[in-house]
């Protein structure tokens, strides 16, 4: 088979309509001509460079999305002309940085549609939220004979945060059952929110599987049985408008490296009420509003949890990602990338020997597999030959590899930027592989 040839789907998996040209005017699905799809790749200039002498194709999103000329240029930007540390000088440079993050703050709080400004604290990343909430919130609240129910897609991040806890406190972890399908399993779920049960910990979309779970619906039975909620948020917010009122989350985590933001930032979202009551996980300076060596007095919120020179650079970054899907319209992404993963799924389910790990109703773009003849390393290996990045192995979610009885998958996931080609390429780097291994 050539290498990178468009993938047509068979006439009997297609269907097309009489007088329909291709698979995508059939169904009246997008495709790469339904949006500015040249635009938005040009405005990720790594795109343009090659990788062992063939053109990057970037599948690999999911551990860390490209980053936006716009993004780049803001942290320039701020670097050149503002650099300064914030909430400290008198000068004009700390009240210009201190602006620009406070201002990035606000705009985390409408990108999410918190209430208030003081809800939304910078992190370092998704699994500094988890921890600080495990520590600050649970660990004091938390008794022996209490459980956490967590479910069987988390990433570790949202799993070893709470056997820490359990180890602290003598509380217990229970787990909700996916189908084969990698979906909750419903009734297990409402069965374990006993009287025991006082914190539900679940990732909105499972970086290894692609499954959107109901997470509104599983807040909503959670607290009719009085159990707080905390949301990974990781994997959804570079796909689904998040609105942490409506899902009436109690706690939201995420990582800007993953939503087209810098590395080394992300967010914790928490109800106000909440927040108020807890103690902070961190001690250090701007934590505070009056320190001796008798008694320190915590700073007001959200300052009580950001410990230490923040990432100044990333928040306001970050700050300037959101703006750049928001321009786009995450509504016009998601259309984008449902087209593809239905375009993705199809064109590998025609590959002989090829397992989908991850087949539920609701997904996002991620398609994990593993193949009868090579091991998912060596199918990254002979892929990334080919200028194709992919993740291989456990993804940080061994129990899920445990349950699908595999220990590593290959994984190709989608961003806006990603095409029809990319995936042909995918199709055709997935046959060269086959040969390898014949
Ligand atoms: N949760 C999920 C679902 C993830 O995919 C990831 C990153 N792979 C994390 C948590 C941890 O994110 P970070 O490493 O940015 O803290």
């Amino acid at each position: 088979m050539n290498l990178r040839q468009p993938f047509s789907p068979s006439p009997s998996q297609a269907k097309p309509k009489a007088g329909a040209s291709s698979y995508a005017e059939a169904d009246g699905r997008p495709d790469d001509s339904t949006f500015d799809l040249a635009g938005w790749r040009q405005d990720f200039p790594i795109l343009n460079r090659q990788v062992h002498g063939s053109p990057l194709i970037y599948l690999d999103s999911a551990a860390t999305s490209q980053k936006p000329l716009a993004v780049v240029d803001r942290l320039q930007q701020y670097y050149l002309q503002t650099n300064a540390n914030v909430h400290r000088g008198a000068h004009t440079l700390s009240e210009e940085a201190t602006f620009a993050y406070e201002v990035a703050r606000d705009r985390v709080q409408a990108f999410l549609n918190a209430r208030q400004r003081e809800e939304i604290i910078f992190v370092r990343g998704t699994t500094e939220a988890i921890n600080l909430v495990a520590q600050s919130y649970a660990r004091p609240r938390i008794k022996p004979g209490d459980e956490i129910l967590l479910t069987a897609m988390e990433h570790h991040s949202n799993i070893v945060p709470w056997q820490i806890l359990c180890q602290q406190t003598g509380a217990q972890l229970r787990v909700v059952p996916i189908n084969d399908a990698g979906e909750i399993e419903w009734q297990a779920f409402t069965a374990l929110l006993t009287p025991h049960c006082r914190l539900l910990a679940v990732t909105q979309v499972s970086n290894a599987l692609g499954t959107v779970n109901p997470v509104a619906e599983m807040i909503t039975l959670a607290h009719d049985a009085g159990v707080v909620v905390l949301v990974d948020g990781a994997q959804a917010i570079p796909h689904l408008q998040v609105d942490v009122q409506a899902l009436d989350a109690d706690f939201y985590a995420f990582s800007g490296h993953k939503v087209y933001g810098p590395t080394g930032i992300g967010v914790l979202y928490g109800k106000r009420a909440l927040l108020e009551e807890m103690d902070p996980y961190q001690g250090g300076g701007d934590m505070i509003s009056r320190v001796s060596f008798e008694k320190t007095d915590y700073n007001v919120l959200p300052y009580r949890f950001e410990a230490g020179t923040p990432h100044i650079a990333g928040a306001i970054g970050l700050a300037t990602a959101l703006d750049y899907i928001a321009g786009i319209g995450l509504n016009r992404i998601a259309l984008h990338e449902r087209a593809l993963l239905d375009y993705g799924t199809q064109a590998l389910a025609m590959i002989e020997g090829l397992r989908l790990i991850g087949t539920a109703q609701n997904k996002v773009g991620i398609l994990s597999f593993v193949m009868a003849e090579a091991h998912a390393h060596d199918i990254g290996t002979i892929l990334d030959q080919q200028g194709i990045a992919i993740r291989a192995g456990h993804h940080c979610a061994m129990p899920l590899m445990e349950r699908f009885g595999v220990a590593a998958t290959a994984r190709a996931s989608l961003a806006l930027y990603n095409s029809r080609t990319d995936i042909d390429a995918l199709v055709a780097g997935l046959h060269e592989v086959q040969r390898l291994f014949h």
